[in-house]
């Protein structure tokens, strides 16, 4: 078959949704329960690269694998969490294939799919995909109306790995816990954590026992907080025999009013919250530990995720002498470690790099619209979630400090609204642009290094699309305010133009 009748056969092939959803992460399953209960009369199909469900909770296989969030947040609002609030991979997995389960949405998605090209005909007001079937590597196409672009934030196949001197010289084995090594056996191995990140403060207590000893190598500290894995008002009212619909909600609005004041008091007195901070770890560490030096940083707390510790155990890993923490530059890698800008070596058998991710915008589709090729970051994003320049599209960007979901909710409900103004309007196209009085109005990166600043952001800022300084034109982080805003938005205004 030559060129072009193959693009025939595809184009013949092709199939059409009223809605195509990108991923079946967490954000993307939301999409779906969304769709079937508030636009039930609209096709839709969920496409995913994977194998199965959960996105994050799947590629992420390392040891002690769990959330940095509680699950009362980062579940979904319609289905109650019922366990302790730091939960396994696995029980998130659970979680979600009991929603997907209960609310038939296994028909909708289509696993194996890896989505190359989409691109956006204004003569048709429809978007093209093109996926690869990777279980048989042909070529499928897809026509839908709306995409909802729910593929997370980073690139699933590797995470990143900086180039430090002489890694090729190392004689041990060096792995990235987003690509964690089925037949890794780090029994009695001197292990070295590069990096002090959520994921080294789950992988350190979860191996600890078994290594040799284990290092946590950071350049600076990190700030973390501490605390049992046990929500007592969702025991307390499951005591009382209280409905668990009604237990979710209220720890929900708990959790989200006591993380609110957190957040403003981490503006507002950040020296106290600091104090506070540092003496939950003093009380695992005791008081001779070097804190100061270990566990001080130098920003203030939020700037950059804070991770919960479950019952402290990082400390608990550090206080029982199987791990430690160093607090240097690294110089270079050695045959035999690492060698360190104090001059000191540290021996290992396997380093592993908790060191993030690659930023991915778009999940690494090529985007066109009317043939010509997207650039993402000449876009200015309304609310995090649509883009000025690309139509009928909407991305899932979650919150960083708060649970993800509780922003892939709100999306949702914003989409199945503007999905069904768009009927009532009898318009078959929707995009965001400036209205005149936005005119003058200065645009900046994404987010605001200021307010938060992690590394895998930093180093991808000039991949996203820019931000306005007022609250419609930006990703204001900030659910507290977005839960009552995204309801009144008023889908008339000049924001949205209709076609
Ligand atoms: C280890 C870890 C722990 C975390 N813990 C928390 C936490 O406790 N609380 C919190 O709020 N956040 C947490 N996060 C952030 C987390 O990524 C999000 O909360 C959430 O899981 C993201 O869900 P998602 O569905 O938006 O994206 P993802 O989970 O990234 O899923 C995206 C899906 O899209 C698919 N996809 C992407 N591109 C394509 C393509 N081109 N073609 C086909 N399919 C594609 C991927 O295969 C994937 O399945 C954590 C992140 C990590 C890495």
């Amino acid at each position: 078959m030559d060129a072009s009748s193959a693009a025939n056969a595809s184009e013949a092939a092709a199939e059409t949704f009223d809605v195509l959803i990108v991923g079946a992460g967490i954000s993307g399953i939301a999409g779906a329960y969304h769709l079937t209960q508030q636009c039930p009369d609209l096709s839709f199909v969920v496409l995913d690269s994977k194998d199965t469900f959960g996105g994050t909770w799947v590629t992420h296989r390392y040891p002690g694998i769990r959330s940095d969030s509680d699950l009362y947040t980062f579940g979904y609002r319609f289905k109650p969490w019922t366990s302790a609030p730091i939960a396994t991979g696995a029980e998130i997995l659970k979680y979600m294939g009991e929603v997907i389960a209960e609310n038939s949405l296994a028909r909708h998605i289509r696993y194996r799919h890896l989505i190359t090209a989409a691109s956006w005909s204004s003569a048709e007001n429809r978007w093209t995909i093109e996926a690869t079937r990777l279980d048989t590597g042909e070529p499928v196409r897809f026509t839908a109306n709306f995409l909802w672009m729910c593929q997370g934030y980073y690139r699933h196949a590797e995470g990143y790995t900086p180039d430090w001197p002489g890694m090729a010289d190392f004689r041990g084995r060096v792995v990235h816990p987003q690509t964690w090594p089925d037949d890794l056996d780090y029994r009695d191995k001197r292990v070295v954590v590069i990096g002090s990140g959520a994921t080294a403060a789950t992988i350190i207590p979860a191996i600890a026992k078994d290594c040799a000893h284990i290092t946590m190598l950071q350049r600076s500290p990190t700030w973390f907080f501490t605390g049992r894995n046990v929500n007592e008002l969702a025991d307390m009212l499951r005591a009382l025999q209280i409905d668990e619909t009604w237990i979710h909600e209220i720890v929900r609005k708990k959790i989200l009013y006591d993380q609110a004041t957190f957040t403003r008091r981490c503006v507002e007195e950040p020296e106290k919250v600091k104090e506070e901070l540092l003496s939950a770890v003093r009380a695992h560490l005791g008081a001779d530990y070097d804190i100061a030096k270990h566990f001080r940083p130098s920003y203030r707390p939020w700037r950059q995720r804070l991770a919960l510790i479950p019952n402290g155990d990082l400390f608990q890993s550090i206080a029982s002498g199987k791990a430690s923490v160093v607090t240097d530059d690294i110089e270079r890698f050695t045959e035999t470690g690492i060698l360190l800008r104090s001059g000191s070596e540290l021996a290992a058998d396997i380093v592993i790099t908790a060191t993030g991710f690659h930023l991915c915008v778009l999940g690494d589709i090529d985007f066109t619209i009317d043939g010509t090729k997207l650039n993402f970051a000449d876009s200015v994003t309304y609310r995090g979630m649509m883009f000025t320049g690309v139509p009928n599209m909407a991305w899932v960007f979650g919150y960083f400090r708060a649970s993800w979901t509780l922003r892939a909710d709100l999306v949702g409900d914003f989409v199945c609204r503007l999905l069904k103004h768009m009927r009532v309007r009898q318009a078959k196209r929707v995009v965001v642009a400036l209205r005149p009085e936005d005119a003058e109005m200065p645009l900046r990166d994404w987010i605001d290094p200021e307010n938060f600043n992690p590394g895998y952001m930093m180093r991808g800022m000039h991949l996203l699309p820019k931000r306005g300084e007022k609250a419609e034109w930006q990703h204001t982080q900030d659910y507290w305010a977005e839960k009552d805003a995204f309801p009144a938005i008023d889908l008339d205004d000049a924001a949205f133009v209709y076609a």
